[in-house]
């Protein structure tokens, strides 16, 4: 790997780990607002030098995909399982890291502990060779090990430059994928794991949307949009970045007329199907017989 790429992914990596981690300190907390949360994390990534990818967060049983609107008034209560993911970039570098707090409760502390240890059991095989399939089996196993299962339906994933996901996905089970890891690979990978059925579903209003493919647009408000999320590069980008430039009625507008002609797609919250409690643990790894993890804490 080009040492000048590596520095780039190691930065982005740094950055994501400290944005997690004080961002997680704040929800731990009753009455965090989502919203001043969220506004905190994008704010702190850039003080940084860092550039914003995305700053989520997904409490209970919604598992990824949540991203608080200006009228959002939700905060954190006790008892909440709250999923903090966080995506950086250093010119396109990414890195992608998740974590769970419980408020002021231990109700859920295995579960998240589940979380942990499948992330744990996935890193030390993220090796050039190992199949895809172990690394999923090694993810339940975990998960099982504690009496929980993982959710089937979401994977980690292969990043690329300006790509969230780069077209490998890492299982969190065993799907029976033999391909192999690759060196210098970065990937992703993130046991999202539950006491319920194991399956997510959309559910509830976007908040994030991707450029799928760009073509003309009429409605100026569609046009302005498109614009304003060109130097994103196909990176996601959220309602409320929209609507504090544009005002609320056109930012609507326009991502309306841009989803209907299909040029941008929306990711919907995904919510367990029976309801259940999620929690998520989250690293990006660099494929090498010592994988590098590049998005732990400092401590
Ligand atoms: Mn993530
Ligand atoms: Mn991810």
């Amino acid at each position: 790997m080009d040492p000048e790429i590596q520095k780039k992914i190691i930065k982005a990596g740094k950055i994501a780990a400290s944005v997690r981690d004080q961002g997680l300190a704040k929800l731990a907390k009753p009455g965090a607002s989502f919203l001043k949360t969220m506004d905190f994390c994008e704010e702190l990534i850039k003080k940084q030098n860092g550039q914003l990818a995305w700053a989520q967060l997904s409490p209970n049983e919604i598992a990824a995909h949540y991203c608080p609107t200006d009228e959002d008034q939700s905060v954190s209560k006790e008892g909440d399982v709250i999923k903090i993911d966080i995506g950086v970039h250093v010119d396109g570098y990414l890195a992608d890291t998740a974590a769970t707090v419980e408020v002021t409760s231990n109700k859920y502390k295995d579960m998240i502990k589940a979380a942990k240890n499948a992330l744990n059991a996935a890193i030390k095989l993220a090796k050039p060779g190992t199949p895809l399939w172990q690394l999923g089996e090694a993810q339940l196993s975990e998960a099982e090990a504690l009496g929980f299962t993982t959710i089937k339906n979401l994977s980690g994933h292969t990043l690329g430059k300006y790509s969230v996901h780069s077209g490998v996905s890492i299982p969190s089970f065993n799907n029976k994928d033999k391909t192999e890891l690759q060196e210098d690979w970065q990937i992703a990978i993130e046991p999202f794991v539950t006491d319920g059925q194991g399956m997510i579903k959309e559910k509830g209003l976007a908040t994030i949307f991707m450029v799928e493919k760009e073509r003309g647009v009429r409605l100026p408000y569609a046009k302005k949009i498109l614009e304003e999320v060109k130097p994103l590069n196909g990176l996601p980008f959220t309602t409320r970045q929209l609507t504090r430039k544009f005002g609320r009625g056109p930012a609507t507008l326009g991502l309306r007329e841009l989803q209907q002609s299909r040029i941008i797609k929306a990711y919907p919250p995904l919510v367990e199907v029976s309801n259940a409690i999620v929690t998520q643990a989250e690293h990006s790894v660099i494929v090498r017989d010592k994988p590098l993890v590049y998005t732990r804490s400092e401590d």
